[in-house]
């Protein structure tokens, strides 16, 4: 529980920097730099459209800025308040596999032991295998005390972010139920109609105005769409079928089990000793029809779909064994061990689900006054569980930013700064996405060659531990 005692650490140090922003605000004069528009409307410095798991962490981390104290904040959500006092006995079906760079984040906002308090799962090891071959490829820390990344309930950390930002009501206003319906860009060259910010138009007519407004109303953006910004976007051929799964027998069970299958990647993670979520990528008939058969079938088509060997061809399986056995000569050390993964007896109740899958990526993240944060700037395929955790990465990024902008006494939605954000962000978020698309792609066939290739490139790969140190850091961010 070591890299848990880190969290921890960093938290109380967020903790005590809002505490003593708390304490010096309640001594402060209280500069707010609210002004009054146009048609006496009041102007906020920032408005967050969409309070999902990455709009929430904004908020929240604004409200923390201690730059940013006294600025007029409002988040936007149009469902209701997500509250959790303790957690429902049966496991949610969405949840995230939350990367040790977000854990550091939701701790720094105080949000971390609200999740720990609820439900989390740490998991200290990752097995990725091949159905076409005997391929595989293993990561887990160095040392086996470090947790490799946490699966949480998305409405846990929803949850957890709400009640801090409770803690920040002085600083941060939150409207739930409340849909933006249309948004008006400033016009600074049109004299006659001229708004300096940003209108937001409310389904309840009401129209706010602010100076920068952030975008983080997901992979189907309001904000990205009025904007303009130009997106590339494909839906895949695949749907994943997600589903809560009580397991045979109790384990430690502190393993992230995946498997690519030729109709896309099957995987487990961890909830608990007897409890695993599944996420299931496949063709959309084959999600229909796993969202159709009795309970028995799909347990059956869960456990086939790991432990089968149908897939594999006599070909392939020689080439990769010779190419093992050629790796284990050079690199006596590098090799890893095959587990299997636990049977699975029963699903939760109710707890089968299907979401289409796609990719998007805003080809960019600002305009003047507007910023694009999580899935409404980039979406990827679930296969890696990095959505979420990209997220949270412009979240403290766009935080940075918008804290020094503040402290250099600037206008929160110039472009200047802006432009930092977007050229960091898309640094980081450009190469994953990609990584991810070509991993989706190269397993999703089982046309000999292309096996062959990716048998040989995952064997090499787990045969080099500084390389797979390298994805790990890559992740883990
Ligand atoms: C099957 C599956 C598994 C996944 N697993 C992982 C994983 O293991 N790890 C990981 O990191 N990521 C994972 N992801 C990705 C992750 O779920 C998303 O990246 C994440 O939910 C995006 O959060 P968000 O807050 O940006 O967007 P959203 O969750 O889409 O939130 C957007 C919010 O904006 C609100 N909104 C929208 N329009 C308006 C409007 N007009 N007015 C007011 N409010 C509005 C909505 O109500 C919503 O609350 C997975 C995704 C899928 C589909």
């Amino acid at each position: 529980m070591f890299a848990l005692a880190k969290v921890k650490q960093a938290a109380a140090v967020v903790g005590r920097q809002c505490w003593s922003v708390r304490s010096l605000r309640a001594f402060s004069t209280g500069h707010s730099s609210s002004q009054h528009g146009e048609e006496g409307n009041d102007v906020y410095d920032i408005i967050i459209s969409g309070g999902g798991m990455v709009g929430t962490a904004m908020a929240c981390s604004l409200g923390c800025d201690p730059n940013l104290q006294g600025r007029k904040i409002l988040l936007l959500e149009a469902g209701p308040k997500k509250e959790m006092d303790k957690v429902p006995e049966v496991y949610s079906t969405r949840v995230s596999s939350i990367s040790p760079g977000s854990a550091t984040l939701l701790s720094g906002l105080g949000a971390w032991d609200h999740i720990v308090n609820l439900r989390c799962k740490p998991y200290q090891k990752m097995q990725v295998w091949d159905a076409c071959s005997d391929a595989l490829i293993t990561f887990d820390k160095e040392n086996l005390q470090d947790e490799m990344a946490y699966i949480v309930e998305n409405d846990v950390i929803v949850a957890a972010l709400t009640k801090q930002l409770q803690t920040l009501s002085d600083q941060v206003k939150v409207q739930y139920r409340t849909k933006v319906v249309k948004y008006t860009w400033p016009r600074p060259f049109q004299v006659a109609d001229s708004i300096p910010w940003v209108q937001v138009t409310l389904a309840n007519g009401c129209t706010l105005q602010t100076k920068l407004l952030i975008g983080a109303d997901g992979p189907n953006s309001m904000v990205r769409r009025e904007a303009g910004i130009p997106t590339i976007k494909w839906n895949y051929d695949q749907s994943a079928v997600v589903a809560v799964l009580h397991l045979s027998e109790p384990t430690e069970n502190n393993v992230a089990w995946q498997r690519f299958l030729p109709t896309g990647p099957i995987a487990m993670l961890p909830l608990s000793d007897t409890q695993s979520s599944l996420v299931w990528s496949t063709s959309h008939h084959h999600a229909e029809d796993l969202l159709q058969m009795d309970e028995e079938s799909f347990v059956d088509a869960i456990n086939n779909a790991f432990w089968s060997n149908e897939n594999q061809s006599d070909l392939v399986e020689a080439a990769g064994s010779l190419f093992r056995h050629a790796l284990s000569v050079l690199m006596p050390n590098g090799a890893s061990s095959r587990q299997l993964p636990p049977s699975v007896s029963a699903i939760g109740p109710k707890s089968r689900v299907m979401f289409p899958l796609g990719m998007g990526h805003a080809s960019e993240y600002i305009r003047h006054r507007v910023a694009l944060i999580g899935d409404a700037a980039h979406r990827v395929h679930p296969l890696a569980g990095q959505g979420a955790n990209l997220g949270f990465g412009d979240v403290v990024c766009l935080t940075q930013v918008l804290s020094q902008a503040a402290f250099n006494g600037k206008d929160l939605g110039e472009m200047q700064h802006l432009l930092v954000y977007e050229t960091e962000r898309q640094r980081h978020n450009l190469p994953m996405m990609a990584a991810v698309d070509l991993m989706k792609r190269l397993y999703s066939t089982n046309v000999a060659p292309l096996v062959l290739l990716r048998t040989f490139g995952l064997q090499a790969t787990n045969a080099l531990p500084p390389l797979k140190e390298q994805i790990i850091a890559y992740a883990s961010k």
